[in-house]
């Protein structure tokens, strides 16, 4: 009687649980694959190489389902054709989305937003939701992106945008950049615990090939200096680098930018 009740209920699965991946890629990016729970279908995250994407499809027996694009730079997009030629797939990225948009990856049951965050790129966007942001090379753990099309003022309005999603957010970057930012992070910043630890764990984690990432973004509001540019000690310590007057933070923000292009 037990069982049968059982089986009448209407099953409702709830998944906010699809699990997220690390690919490795060319030098040191990673392409970041969205699964289902049942390891069935997975959308990639800036596929710079199709090969690992379709081995790891091909290994797993898994469909591809979308692939999502932050910025146009080619370690983030060059396999793309590739993978179309293999899967006929939407690509979501900038030409095709807009602030605020909603994507549904349906057989993920996961739903991503867009918000855009240009400095690194012009077309540069991010893919988030309550538990997890997809920032590409606009924040990396411990650091941020250079600024190659945008202004030092759009960079640091798109961190800001960030900083303000919720604090619980799992911070996926597109780069395995940590332990070098978190060096330079350490001069700008050396009393910093939370920092010390991180760097610690850092270390561990690549002494033993494993990534350092995801973090958080409450992590991340603690250690990482780009986005503490606001912060009286971030801005002594950047000030006394220069050795000059900082007339607000976006020049707080483009003198630390310089400061690690030349670390
Ligand atoms: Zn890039």
């Amino acid at each position: 009687m037990i069982l049968r009740c059982l089986v009448l209920q209407p099953t409702i699965v709830k998944t906010n649980i699809a699990s997220i991946i690390p690919l490795r890629a060319l030098k040191d990016n990673y392409i970041w694959v969205i699964c289902d729970p049942n390891k069935q279908y997975a959308a990639v995250v800036d596929p710079g190489d199709a090969i690992p994407v379709i081995k790891f499809l091909e290994s797993n027996n898994i469909f591809l389902t979308d692939i999502l694009l932050t910025h146009h730079h080619q370690d983030h997009s060059a396999g793309i054709p590739e993978l179309l030629a293999y899967s006929n797939v939407p690509v979501w990225r900038s030409s095709n989305t807009t602030e605020g948009m909603t994507i549904l990856l349906e057989k993920q049951q996961i739903t991503l937003k867009v918000i855009e965050i240009p400095g690194h790129t012009l077309d540069h966007i991010a893919f988030y939701n309550d538990d997890l942001l997809f920032c590409g090379d606009t924040l990396f753990s411990a650091g941020c992106g250079r600024v190659f099309e945008g202004t030092a003022a759009q960079m640091l309005h798109s961190l800001q945008k960030l900083k303000n999603l919720s604090e619980n957010i799992k911070v996926y970057c597109g780069h395995e950049y940590t332990v070098n930012n978190l060096n330079f992070a350490a001069r700008v910043d050396p009393e910093n615990q939370a920092l010390q630890q991180r760097l610690q764990q850092a270390q561990q984690l690549q002494a033993q090939d494993l990534p350092t990432l995801p973090s958080t973004m409450q992590q991340e509001l603690s250690y990482n200096p780009f986005l503490r540019t606001n912060n009286p000690v971030i801005i002594d310590s950047v000030s006394q680098h220069c050795a000059g007057e900082l007339q607000d933070e976006v020049a707080v923000f483009a003198e630390l930018r310089q400061w690690k292009n030349n670390f």
